[in-house]
């Protein structure tokens, strides 16, 4: 049986997350997507679990993201690396430049070059397709597979498939 390891992103004191008119803040949308996901994976009967359900914790943004792989990580141990997934969900609403920006769709981030979480991200993005339809579904597709790469901490360093996906609204 899968275990299914849900991240949230960001705690409430990550600087900078949040949009210029502070009225949206990506800690608060994340959890908010991630506590929806997690009912319905459970409503399924699958196995699932939340990194960092906490809004904020007294670790500092440097100390969170080895704090979050882990949890991961202890899960790993727990059940086998082989039956745990791991997807985090971001909302990449602003740039980080803060300026707002109107960008809608959704994509997927794997870490470089071929590994099992390749096969993690095909299968997102299988599900985007369909449950997505008139949103873009942003690809690399330079390298024969759907996923963008980028070797974000938390994917890098988690033992199981990782996936990192941004959800736009
Ligand atoms: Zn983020």
């Amino acid at each position: 049986m899968i275990h299914i390891i849900l991240g949230t992103a960001h705690l409430k004191s990550t600087p900078g997350k949040c949009s210029p008119d502070k009225k949206f803040f990506e800690y608060l949308y994340s959890r908010k997507i991630v506590n929806k996901v997690y009912a319905k994976l459970k409503e399924k009967g699958y196995n699932v679990y939340i990194d960092v359900p906490e809004e904020d914790l007294k670790i500092t943004s440097n100390q969170e993201l080895a704090y979050r792989c882990k949890i991961v990580n202890n899960y790993c141990k727990k059940f086998g690396t082989a039956n745990c997934i791991y997807v985090s969900i971001h909302v990449n609403a602003a740039g980080g430049d803060g300026k707002w920006h109107t960008a809608t769709g959704w994509e997927a981030y794997t870490t470089r070059g071929v590994t099992k979480s390749d096969k993690l991200a095909d299968c997102l993005y299988k599900a985007a397709e369909v449950n997505l339809k008139g949103k873009k579904i942003r690809k690399d597709l330079s390298d024969k597979d759907p996923d963008k790469e980028a070797n974000f901490y938390v994917i890098k360093h988690s033992y199981c498939p990782a996936v990192l996906t941004e959800n736009f609204f």
